[in-house]
């Protein structure tokens, strides 16, 4: 029997008669790009989120690229964010020639550290893009505040930014993460929390005038038919896609509580060994976009579940500014301690909503016995 990483299969199957229903509407009606589903879809997680404006788009990447178009980033401003992430943020803040400065994590919950924030600001800070990274929200609270006091001292708007993709359906002190900051960044890759059959994103912005410049941004800086104000780009979510989406959304919060009951099994499994857990702060919730944990010699451990037939990933094996691409910023190994070695030591364990106990049971009992042989060699310190 085989261990899926992610369960997109379970998923479908459970839904597949509605899904197939949404599809067929679009395919009758032909309304391939912007069909009503698009505009029906952004109003239901607008409710769901309890915020005003949701603008769906063509994938996460391009929320990032539309929000930082959206505040005019341009060469020479810097936006501040975190070394211990996908790519994706850190690339669209560079692809508009402003750069990336980078500040380290927390060692617990390995999102942005916001005291490390504050010694980065400058006068050319023109926002700040946390990451809510596995699926558990940044500290907003001190992020938002940091941005106001330096939006303050530069007498010009700091913006906070928040990367969505892995926390969508998250809380924090009650709110939803995607609607903690003046704009958030959402994906719907097959396999974030709530993932559509193909790509797919979208933001969230408070601010009216804002919203309705991103909605032309999407569409060729377009605010009529063929009247462009500004440069943008084709970043639109096919009909087809919003489609899918507004039937999985409807089952998004009993997916959210079964990734936690995972979560909690594991939890509970793992809880005497030397793993390393993910922690979750109690004023908030984490969806577990992943289950990372932190393991002594990952690579030993990853080959011998591996040897069981259980997948495993690495999110993320090289911290941001040690990529190649981001040679020209010049940043060195030793600049952010905290990334470099969670780097080395992270590892995720397969996770969805339709992982059942015993296939959990399987997993933990491989990790176990590898912890166990590879200490009796010497490879492992109990702590
Ligand atoms: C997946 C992801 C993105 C990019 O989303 P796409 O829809 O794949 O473009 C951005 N940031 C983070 C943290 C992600 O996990």
């Amino acid at each position: 029997m085989k261990i899926n990483f992610h369960d997109l299969q379970s998923s479908y199957v459970k839904y597949k008669e509605e899904i197939n229903l949404a599809i067929q509407n679009v395919l009758d009606s032909s309304q391939f790009i912007m069909g009503e589903q698009v505009f029906n879809f952004e109003k239901a997680l607008a409710d769901y989120l309890k915020i005003k404006h949701v603008i769906s788009c063509a994938s996460g990447t391009d929320a990032l690229l539309l929000a930082l178009m959206a505040i005019d980033l341009k060469p020479g401003d810097e936006v501040i964010t975190t070394p211990f992430s996908f790519i994706a943020a850190a690339e669209m803040i560079s692809l508009l020639g402003a750069r990336p400065v980078f500040a380290d994590i927390q060692a617990d919950t390995f999102n942005i550290d916001p005291a490390k924030i504050a010694e980065k600001i400058t006068e050319k800070t023109r926002a700040i893009l946390p990451v809510s990274l596995y699926g558990q929200p940044a500290d907003m609270d001190e992020i938002n505040q940091i941005a106001t006091t330096a939006s303050q001292q530069f007498t010009r708007k700091i913006y906070v930014i928040e990367d969505a993709a892995q926390s969508l359906g998250a809380e924090y002190k009650g709110k939803k993460s995607a609607a903690l900051s003046d704009i958030a960044c959402i994906s719907f890759f097959p396999t974030k929390p709530l993932g559509c059959y193909g790509d797919g994103g979208a933001i969230t912005v408070k601010d009216d005038i804002l919203a309705e410049k991103i909605k032309s941004l999407r569409i060729h800086g377009q605010v009529k038919r063929y009247q462009h104000h500004y440069l943008g780009i084709n970043g639109r979510l096919d009909t087809l896609q919003a489609a899918i989406l507004q039937v999985k959304l409807k089952y998004f919060a009993e997916e959210i509580s079964l990734r936690q009951s995972v979560a909690h099994h594991y939890q509970q499994l793992l809880a005497n060994t030397v793993v390393k857990l993910p922690f979750v702060k109690p004023d908030r919730t984490s969806v577990y976009a992943q289950y990372s944990i932190c393991v002594p010699e990952r690579e030993i451990v990853i080959n011998y579940l591996k040897s069981k037939n259980i997948p495993t990933a690495i999110h993320y094996p090289q911290p941001i500014h040690l990529q190649k691409c981001f040679d020209y910023l010049s940043y060195r190994l030793g600049d952010f301690p905290i990334a470099e070695s969670m780097s080395h030591e992270m590892m995720s364990l397969p996770m969805s909503a339709f992982i059942n106990k015993f296939e959990q049971e399987q997993v933990v009992d491989a990790l176990c016995e590898i912890l166990t042989t590879s200490s009796s060699r010497g490879y492992v310190k109990f702590a």
